[in-house]
């Protein structure tokens, strides 16, 4: 993928709210387009990779998709190998291992998967990112907009309990999942974006253990593994363990509703005991950081492509606009592909008098697709739990997914369009080949 050929010089100051991973990507692409890009922040970052508290998922195991590397890659050329240097483990096709019930789905394709800690990978872009000259951060929590003629003027923001006023020329809400830009933009008379939520009730506990060796009978460095109800170790409903910087195991293990994820070191290696080997591996060393836990109540998305009164020069990214059921891991990605759509816009002299449709035209195509993947599942899976009545299209399309699902252990072909998809790489859309549907069914019948 290449970078634009043509980037326009199109703002004096361009300003990011929110200084996590969706804003400094989104930084990155405004770095091309404007004189200056400030970066607001209200944690006091840090170089180092420590977690803070802005960011209270940080101590639970992040990977990073192909799709999202991809992208990374793109804005940030040579992120990869700087990250490897650092410690990062690039985990090829032949060390990751995806298991359903204890089977092994078959291996597919090259994709590699970039794992480290989630304070690792956000120190590492954020290096990039504050690198370029016009880019800067300011320790401050944003407070509101001002407008003028329908468009953001300016930000308002309060640093050392004192509240300042900048000017902008256009602005980036980056703020995660509990962004307060709705009530701003409503407060100021402009249409509220929809929020649409999806309980997920999804409980993670993070453990990190020293990786000596590797584990003699896998060469694995990254595996995830699902269950479902009658095979499921404790109540466990994924567990994944990463090879991470410092010679070290992140392990998770991950339970919806009531059941909890386990809260002690012996009963954490209980649970890994029953899994596939490699887990149990993983927790024997010492232990390097205790069980962590977090809490996800539900998934969410709002709505601003349906929006017709929106101030223009105002856009959303990263978990502001979507953010999914952990599980599925697509929340950098998201946040790489929404950088995209931002220089897609940017670069396509769009009118800036009126509200960013374009851009929020093309994101949504970007979260639809994430969307698709994580709340597909989770809705058959409460649908299940409820005794719901589903109509029929819903039941064919589940069934679809569950063919290909299933074929994935069995069928080169399916489990790599499967990943495929999974990885951010392709659209969901792809899965409804009723091709690739047949060959899946067959697959089944013959296994
Ligand atoms: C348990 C868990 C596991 C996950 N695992 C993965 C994974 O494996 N792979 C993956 O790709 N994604 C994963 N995600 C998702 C991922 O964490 C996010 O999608 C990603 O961090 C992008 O977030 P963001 O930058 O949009 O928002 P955040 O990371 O939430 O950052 C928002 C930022 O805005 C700042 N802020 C908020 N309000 C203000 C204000 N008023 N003024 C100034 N600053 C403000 C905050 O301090 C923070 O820095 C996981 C999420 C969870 C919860």
């Amino acid at each position: 993928m290449d970078l634009p050929e043509r980037t326009p010089v199109l703002f004096d100051t361009a300003c990011v709210l929110g200084g996590s991973i969706a804003g400094l990507l989104a930084a990155r692409v405004l770095a091309d387009h404007a004189r200056t890009v400030r970066i607001i922040e209200r944690d006091e970052v840090n170089v180092e990779g420590r977690p803070r508290a802005g960011v209270p998922q940080d101590r639970q195991g992040h990977g990073l998709l192909p799709g999202g590397l991809a992208q990374i890659e793109r804005w940030l050329p040579g992120f990869t190998r700087e990250a490897q240097h650092l410690g990062g483990v690039l985990v090829g096709p032949d060390q990751q291992v995806v298991y359903l019930d204890d089977h092994r789905q078959v291996r597919s394709g090259n994709a590699r998967i970039l794992m480290g800690s989630r304070p690792f990978l956000e120190s590492r872009i954020r290096t990039r990112v504050l690198a370029l000259p016009n880019v800067s951060t300011l320790s401050a929590q944003a407070t509101g907009l001002e407008y003028r003629n329908d468009a953001v003027s300016a930000v308002r923001y309060v640093a050392d309990g004192v509240e300042h006023v900048m000017s902008v020329d256009f602005v980036v809400d980056a703020m995660g999942r509990a962004s307060k830009l709705s009530e701003w933009v409503e407060q100021a008379g402009y249409d509220r974006p929809r929020l649409q939520r999806l309980r997920t009730g999804i409980d993670y506990a993070t453990a990190l253990f020293e990786r000596s060796d590797k584990p003699d009978d896998l060469d694995l460095a990254c595996a995830l593994a699902q269950f479902s109800p009658p095979s499921s170790p404790d109540g466990l409903a994924v567990g994944a363990v990463n090879a991470i910087e410092g010679d070290q195991w992140l392990v998770m293990l991950m339970a919806y509703g009531d059941h909890q994820s386990s809260r002690s070191i012996e009963a954490f290696r209980s649970t890994c005991a029953k899994m596939p080997p490699i887990f149990g591996e993983a927790v024997s060393g010492p232990v390097s950081r205790e069980i962590l836990t977090y809490h996800q109540a539900d998934s969410r998305r709002r709505d601003f492509a349906g929006l017709s009164r929106f101030p223009a020069r105002l856009v959303s990214v990263g978990d502001a606009v979507a953010s999914f059921n952990p599980v599925y891991g697509q929340g950098i990605s998201s946040a790489a592909l929404h950088a995209s759509c931002l220089s897609e816009y940017l670069v396509g002299d769009p009118a800036f008098g009126m509200r960013a449709a374009e851009f929020f035209a093309l994101q949504e195509v970007v979260v639809d697709a994430a969307w698709t993947i994580s709340a597909g599942g989770d809705a058959a899976r409460l649908d299940a739990i409820e005794g719901a009545e589903v109509p029929e299209d819903v039941q064919r399309q589940r069934w679809a997914m569950d063919q290909l699902i299933r074929a994935t252990l069995v069928d080169e072909t399916v489990a790599h369009a499967f990943s495929t998809v999974a990885f951010m790489l392709a659209h969901p859309f792809s899965l409804g080949d009723p091709a690739l549907i047949e060959q899946a069914v067959a697959a089944n019948q013959r296994a």
